[in-house]
């Protein structure tokens, strides 16, 4: 193969592999995946004090159903004591009386707080539901990134190693003059250090190439270099 398509062809793997080291990009999917755990971490702090409050809030749910069971056992022993005493001073019954309103009314709060406790109860309950379920499908997402991660690395990783490997066997097969001159050419036009004669012009800095250079580099007997910014001119294949 001619020097100048193996020249051209050592350029085009050298931008593919700098394409393919920035899709690579593994500093965002790394991102990504911390900014995930992040907000995995927060949700399951919620999700356990959410459930300490639910504990507590059924304990005292139970303590407030015991206590209204208790008030009620007490009403009904102050009415036995009111039905016995029907003989006695309307004072005595009077006084009773108003205990057993008393007891009634106390009991009625002590229900409306039953029952409020009940209904947070129920929405504690339905809020950690709704919080697991949150959180298997941000772990889901999370173990399906780092999934990705790992899947792109290693096909990135594998396509580099091909395409250094493409790049050895090119400049085994170079001139040690082409291949020095394509370095020390490369190390001012790091990604496209070979220009392409298009129409009599540079298709690195687009100046028109002198006819007599033309020529040459037509001829391709030697490598030519640009007069106006030095690349590697090429003609056209
Ligand atoms: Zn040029």
């Amino acid at each position: 193969m001619g020097q100048e398509k193996l020249l051209l062809e050592l350029q085009e793997l050298i931008q593919k592999e700098h394409e393919l080291k920035r899709k690579e990009d593994s500093i965002a999917m790394l991102k990504e995946l911390k900014e995930k755990i992040k907000v995995i971490e927060a949700t399951q702090k919620k999700y356990a004090e959410f459930k300490g409050e639910l504990a507590e809030m059924e304990k005292s749910s139970l303590k407030q159903e015991k206590q209204i069971n208790y008030m009620d056992q007490q009403v009904k022993t102050e009415k036995e004591r009111l039905y016995k005493n029907k003989g006695g001073s309307l004072k005595e019954l009077l006084g009773l009386q108003q205990s057993v309103a008393k007891m009634e009314e106390d009991i009625k709060e002590e229900e409306a707080q039953y029952w409020e406790t009940v209904t947070k109860v129920e929405t504690l309950k339905s809020d950690l539901k709704k919080y697991k379920e949150n959180l298997k499908a941000m772990k889901e997402s999370y173990n399906e990134g780092v999934r990705e991660y790992k899947r792109t690395k290693a096909e990135v990783e594998l396509e580099l190693t091909q395409l250094v490997l493409k790049q050895e066997d090119i400049k085994e097969q170079l001139q040690p003059e082409a291949l020095k001159l394509f370095e020390r050419i490369q190390s001012k036009y790091p990604l496209n250090p070979i220009a392409i004669m298009k129409k009599g012009s540079c298709s690195g800095c687009h100046m028109s190439i002198p006819s007599i250079q033309a020529m040459e580099v037509k001829q391709g007997k030697k490598l030519c270099l640009c007069d106006n910014c030095q690349r590697i001119l090429i003609s056209n294949f």
